[in-house]
């Protein structure tokens, strides 16, 4: 007797199945609150429920892959599992500026963004809502959904649930911000968090590969990187850009910033209340020289 391979709607169905599971009793990231989201509890990041949902339109201002000529669909989330005390998005990720959505609604936000000419839909902050998200895209693939989706984190992210991500997301966008755990511990409260990233940013690029372009230099698949280089912090980026050189792929993307800027508690940390420094950020220039990452962008300095 052969066995047949399971059809590709019996393993979504199987991965949201699992996703849901892991959110009810909340473990989807390496929080682990193991808050009753479907009861009305909240964890660490504050989600409930219903996803929320801040803003959905078309972006212009992500990296040229990804925002290309016609704009980026983005979807931005409310909360964050990681909540920096710097966070440049805070009003939305930490004071919960945003209103709850079904998950037929979130599918039909996608859509439309594809009719206006989105290169991909762009999930910004998705880790705490990961199960009604991979639902909504499931619903709107079967509509027509047709182009990439872009899973924009802050890395925080547990590999279990990415696992369950695979063949869902097309391209993997995340953010690495701290080598250290005391940087963790004290910006993010959160002293696993190289620990944790390095692994996920493994998983991604297991699933994904890195970052392929089509014929017009649009993103289509694969793992892109940001950084953004912290004031008195350089030596953590030369430990970050070393770890994608050397254990990811020196041809991995990444997008080095250099926009800093004290925000939201940034002020009660003396270490944090300034703007990073033209020669921090030329260092960490020299970094990613010195890793040969070839591929990717930098930002000006004003
Ligand atoms: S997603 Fe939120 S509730 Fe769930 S484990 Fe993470 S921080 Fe806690």
């Amino acid at each position: 007797m052969t066995i047949q391979p399971p059809h590709a709607t019996e393993i979504q169905a199987g991965r949201l199945k699992r996703l849901y599971r892991l959110t009810r009793i909340c473990e989807l990231c390496p929080r682990r609150c193991r808050a009753r989201r479907f009861q009305g509890e909240t964890g660490i990041c504050e989600a409930g429920k219903l996803p929320e949902v801040s803003s959905h339109t078309l972006h212009f201002g992500e990296e040229p892959p990804i925002s290309g000529t016609r704009g980026s669909g983005t979807i931005f989330f409310t909360h964050c599992n990681l909540r920096c005390v710097f966070c440049q998005n805070y009003p939305i990720s930490h004071l919960g500026h945003g209103a709850p959505v079904t998950v037929k609604t979130l599918s039909e936000m996608m859509l439309p963004l594809q009719a206006r000419g989105a290169h991909n839909i762009n999930l910004v902050t998705p880790t705490h809502y990961t199960a009604q998200i991979a639902h909504a895209i499931v619903l709107a693939r079967r509509k027509g959904l047709t182009i990439p989706i872009v899973y924009n984190t802050s890395g925080y992210e547990r590999v279990e649930t990415l696992k369950l991500l695979e063949g869902i997301v097309d391209i993997y966008m995340p953010d690495i911000k701290f080598a250290t755990r005391e940087t963790g511990k004290r910006y993010a409260r959160a002293s696993d968090y190289f620990t944790v990233t390095r692994l996920a940013l493994l998983e991604m690029h297991r699933q994904v590969g890195d970052l392929k372009l089509d014929e017009e230099g649009i993103a289509r698949r694969g793992l892109l990187i940001r950084h953004l280089v912290l004031p008195g912090r350089v030596s953590e980026t030369r430990e970050i850009l070393r770890f994608i050189a050397e254990e990811i792929s020196p041809r991995t993307y990444v997008s080095l910033m250099s926009q800093y800027f004290p925000a939201y508690r940034a002020s009660e940390f003396p270490d944090l209340s300034r703007r990073l420094r033209r020669e921090e950020y030329e260092t960490a220039k020299g970094f990613l020289r010195e890793f040969h990452l070839d591929f990717g962008w930098t930002q000006e300095m004003n």
